[in-house]
């Protein structure tokens, strides 16, 4: 292998001739290799956003939806055309993004402090705005467990300002809430973190991983109920925000504000060793696997959009 410098690269919109292997991907550790493709160029798919976050793949339609916090909308990619459009606005300054069991569209709105499901004759369900008679402070980030339990972070970075939301005081904790498919009722599973934000599970559902700013907790699921809560993996100097789990049982991480080289995905193993990275030119907020096979990492990372073939695969559900 050429030794280059990590995230050594020229980044525009168009495809810039990269000699392989391509910079931006850095193996750590050996193991990496298997999971990425030593001919493969990280590519930066559009950029004009302003705080990109969200992305959530549909394969029926080929196309991915993500969203533009600051400007109030969510975007749509499609892999037919690759052409960007404006899928909802507004939207409520929409934030974190995923599917459900049914495949309905499942959102964190900061403005609305609440998250809401949508429907596939497009109508709007508000599943939980608040908590024992108090709003929500801001959802971050949801997943679907494969019981159909809705579980979301709920950190309140959209009420600090005014620039993600409407700025608001916060009136409840920074809990984990699960949302019970049968009852429809939200309760705090994970108590006392400091800013939960992205969370996943492992495949099996036997773990529940949840980032808090500065590094990555790991649970034990026993039942439903997340235990032994401890930390996986210290992001110093940066922080994570989205994360995400291969079948393999791998954690990939966006990895942002720690500057270049840093700044993109990193991937873990299940033991929590650092395999490898994905640099990118831009703090990274979340990134999802897409595509047919879910091979391929969709990464929002500030104002752009990134992508990646990997011969990682994402879990069969989002
Ligand atoms: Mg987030």
């Amino acid at each position: 292998m050429t030794a280059q410098t990590p995230g050594a690269r020229a980044w525009d919109t168009d495809r810039t001739i990269v000699r392989f292997p391509d910079p931006a991907i850095e193996i750590v550790d050996e193991r990496f290799r298997a999971l990425v493709v030593e001919h493969e160029v990280v590519d930066r798919l559009w950029t004009g956003g302003r705080w990109l976050e969200g992305p959530v793949w549909f394969g029926d339609g080929r196309y991915l939806l993500f969203s533009d916090i600051p400007n109030d909308r969510m975007m749509c990619w499609s892999e037919v055309t690759g052409q960007v459009t404006v899928f909802r606005q507004p939207s409520n300054n929409s934030n974190g993004n995923t599917r459900d069991l049914q495949g309905r569209l499942v959102t964190c709105e900061h403005l609305t402090r609440r998250v809401t499901r949508t429907e596939h004759d497009g109508t709007i369900t508000v599943l939980m705005d608040s908590f024992e008679g108090k709003p929500l402070n801001a959802p971050n980030d949801v997943v679907v467990h494969p019981d159909g339990s809705v579980w979301f972070t709920d950190p309140g970075w959209g009420i600090e300002g005014n620039y993600e939301g409407d700025k608001a005081v916060k009136e409840i904790p920074r809990y984990v809430f699960r949302i019970d498919p049968g009852t429809g009722t939200g309760v705090p599973v994970i108590t006392g973190m400091d800013r939960p934000n992205g969370l996943c599970f492992s495949p099996g559902e036997s773990r529940l991983y949840v980032v808090d700013v500065g590094h990555i907790r790991v649970f034990d699921m026993d039942g439903g109920t997340p235990v032994n809560g401890r930390v996986f993996v210290e992001m110093s100097p940066g922080q994570s925000d989205g994360i995400r789990t291969d079948r393999d049982g791998n954690l990939w991480s966006a990895a942002g504000l720690g500057g270049a080289g840093f700044d993109g995905v990193h991937c873990y193993s299940p033991d929590g060793d650092l395999l490898g990275r994905i640099h990118l030119p831009e703090t990274c907020a979340n990134f999802c696997f897409g595509g047919a096979k879910k091979n391929r990492l969709f990464i929002t990372a500030s104002r752009s959009l990134y992508s990646v073939f990997t011969e990682a695969q994402g879990t069969q559900h989002p």
